[in-house]
């Protein structure tokens, strides 16, 4: 009588694996790994759909660790590849995690910092090596890693690999390791490319797709504020905090210098300095890392990081993702928003977007097959005047749109300079303003100020 219709005791899984994954606080498994573990531990290729939020890592590292089951021999015998270091780090700590009960011996493998400490553990005897393609290749033509016993490979985010230019080092991959065995593959979305690579790489795959391509989690509540400047989001976004509508929030920023003028401007004034931290590439990988963890730990409430910086974070109970800007890899949409609403956690995705942002946010809604709501400037809200210079790129930037979509356009910028923003005075007015589509620049305010940094600001 007892019930194991949907839980992990369905599975051919060992008591030490089941051991762990009760104390990860897994009870029922994710559509993902309902169907990926039986299949895996079959000895099937897999070419598994899914994106970060699924559950992907665990669906494919139980049966392989089921399969390598304990420490053997100096030689690895399953390798994971991951596009980059931040996900190589998570995944090799999922493994430690989920092999807590075994000798398993892993390890992480990726640039940033000398091979010596990743060369004594391989030398010391492993069983998996979680890697980017890149170090794991320094590291083989260096003669430090053995092949012979490899049984399984699995490319984890085939699609950011292929993104990030890994498809040369994969191909020497598969040329050095042992052709029979066992290769499982990853992708957030499916793409023509990574089609093709998956000719290349599996063997009468059986194809698991847990939601369609790139649509977004269900368990996201996305909305969207229409502003006119930069000044504006961030006015939206001291309030989000200020009111407690937002807590534990990662802020996605396109660029390290945005990253950074959202930090300053949010440390302090609206939370307080230790609640805040920014990663991106400019800072050192320790700090990233610390960040990371501290963020995770719950010691720091609000992370602001670029979709670089982002990539392979795993970071759970996530209330808000705040897209500061509209990621211009549309994809990346996608990703950002996964952050939240995590193995069946509620979370909310909060997009800021001006005029010159409108037509990434149309491209974006169509590859999620859906419009997101957008809402009005709360009242309290100030609405800041657009500096000149900001303006100014933003009509460039349309144009350069328009360009893109109708090769004959001339350009509209340099005949009409920049209109004259349509002047609205009670802050719930003139949102509607600035959310519209339809004009040049219908935006701020008279007084071209920027509250922060302009020179010409009158404030
Ligand atoms: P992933 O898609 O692999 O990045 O996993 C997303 C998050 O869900 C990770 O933090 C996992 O620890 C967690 N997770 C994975 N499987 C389950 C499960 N069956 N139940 C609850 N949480 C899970």
């Amino acid at each position: 009588m007892e019930e194991i219709e949907n839980t992990f005791e369905q599975f051919e899984l060992n008591r030490q694996l089941l051991n762990a994954v009760a104390d990860a606080g897994y009870t029922i498994p994710t559509p993902i790994q309902q169907k990926t573990i039986p299949l895996t531990l079959q000895g099937h290729d897999v070419l598994g759909i899914a994106q970060t939020g699924t559950g992907k890592t665990a669906a494919y590292l139980l049966p392989i660790l089921m399969k390598v089951k304990y420490a053997q021999g100096k030689l690895p015998r399953c390798l994971i590849f991951a596009p980059t270091r931040e996900l190589v780090i998570q995944i090799d700590k999922a493994v430690g995690e989920l092999a807590k009960y075994t000798d398993i011996r892993h390890v992480a493998l990726y640039g940033g910092l000398g091979p010596k400490t990743q060369i004594e553990a391989i030398q010391a005897g492993v069983d998996i090596i979680v890697s980017t393609p890149g170090r794991f290749m320094d590291l083989y033509l260096r003669g430090e890693i053995g092949v012979k016993d490899i049984k399984v490979m699995i490319l984890d985010e085939a699609d950011k690999m292929m993104d990030m230019g890994f498809m040369p080092q994969i191909r020497s991959i598969l040329e050095v390791i042992p052709r029979k065995r066992q290769n499982l593959l990853f992708s957030a979305t499916f793409p023509e490319k990574v089609e093709k690579l998956s000719y290349e790489f599996l063997e009468f795959p059986t194809r698991i797709e847990v939601s369609p391509q790139a649509t977004t989690a269900e368990t996201v509540k996305q909305r969207m504020f229409a502003v006119p400047n930069m000044q504006t989001k961030i006015n939206i976004l001291a309030y989000l905090f200020k009111t407690g509508e937002i807590q534990k929030t990662i802020i996605f920023t396109r660029s390290k210098d945005v990253a950074d003028k959202v930090f300053d401007a949010l440390k302090g004034p609206v939370i307080a300095k230790g609640d805040i931290r920014v990663i991106h590439a400019n800072k050192g990988q320790n700090t990233r890392i610390n960040s990371m963890d501290a963020f995770r730990e719950g010691d720091v409430k609000v992370l602001i990081s670029t979709d670089v910086a982002a990539r392979g974070i795993d970071i759970q109970n996530v209330s808000h993702v705040i897209n500061f800007d509209v990621p211009l890899i549309y994809e990346d949409y996608v990703h950002r928003i996964g952050r939240t609403g995590r193995a069946n956690n509620i979370g909310e995705a909060i997009t800021f977007l001006t005029i010159a942002e409108e037509y990434h946010i149309k491209k974006i809604e169509k590859i999620i097959r859906m419009e997101i709501p957008r809402e009005l400037i709360p009242l309290d809200v100030e609405i800041a005047p657009t500096p000149f210079d900001e303006n100014q790129a933003m009509l460039l930037e349309i144009d350069n749109q328009r360009k893109k979509e109708d090769p004959t356009f001339k350009g509209a910028f340099h005949e009409k300079k920049h209109p004259r923003p349509i002047v609205k005075k009670k802050a719930g007015s003139a949102k509607s303003g600035s959310g519209s589509s339809s004009k040049g620049s219908s935006s701020s305010s008279k007084k071209y100020g920027f509250s922060k940094s302009n020179k010409g600001s009158k404030r």
